[in-house]
C-alpha cells in the first residue's frame, strides 16, 4: 500500500508545482455592461497569487460605442477621480483614456453593444489587500459604473 500511495502523493505535489499557486484562486473577472449604464458587479475579487489576471467585458446592450461605450479600467482607488477626468479630456480618439498613463493598471478596449473585449495583465501589478477600483472611463459613466476590486493573497 505504502508504495502505491507515495507515488500518487508525489504526483499530486508535482502537479501543484507545475500549475503554479493559482489553483482555486480567482484569476478571471467577468463583467457585463448594458444600455442602462450599469455593470453587473459592484465588487470583484482576484488573487495576487495568479500568474495573470484576465478581465472579460461583454456589452449586453445594443447602443453604439459613441452613445453608450463601455470599457473596464483598473486603477488604485485614489487615482480614479483624476484618471476619469483626464480620460474625458483624452477624448473618443483615444478611447477615453490618456495613452500610456501610469495610473492605468489595466484597461480593455472601449466597446459598444454586442461587442466583447478582454485584457490580461500580470497579477503582481496588484498587491493583496490594496485598494483598487474597476470603472468605465466613458464620459459620465465612472460615477455609477464602478466597483471595488478586492485582491486576496
Ligand atoms: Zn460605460
Amino acid at each position: 500500500m505504502r508504495q502505491l500511495i507515495t507515488p500518487s502523493i508525489l504526483l499530486a505535489l508535482a502537479m501543484l508545482g507545475t500549475s503554479g499557486a493559482a489553483i482555486g484562486a480567482n484569476c478571471t473577472v467577468n463583467l457585463e455592461g448594458n444600455d442602462r449604464m450599469q455593470f453587473n458587479l459592484k465588487e470583484a475579487t482576484v488573487s495576487a497569487s495568479c500568474d495573470e489576471i484576465t478581465v472579460n467585458l461583454k456589452h449586453t446592450g445594443n447602443l453604439p460605442v459613441a452613445a453608450m461605450g463601455h470599457n473596464v479600467v483598473i486603477a488604485k482607488t485614489p487615482d480614479v477621480a483624476g484618471l476619469s477626468a483626464d480620460a474625458i479630456k483624452a477624448g473618443a480618439a483615444n478611447g477615453y483614456l490618456p495613452p500610456g498613463d501610469p495610473r492605468t493598471i489595466a484597461a480593455t478596449e472601449m466597446i459598444g453593444g454586442g461587442q466583447a473585449s478582454s485584457v490580461r495583465f500580470p497579477a503582481n501589478d496588484l498587491k493583496a489587500g490594496g485598494d483598487y477600483t474597476f470603472f468605465c472611463s466613458f464620459p459620465g459613466h465612472a460615477g455609477v459604473m464602478k466597483g471595488a476590486l478586492k485582491v486576496t493573497d
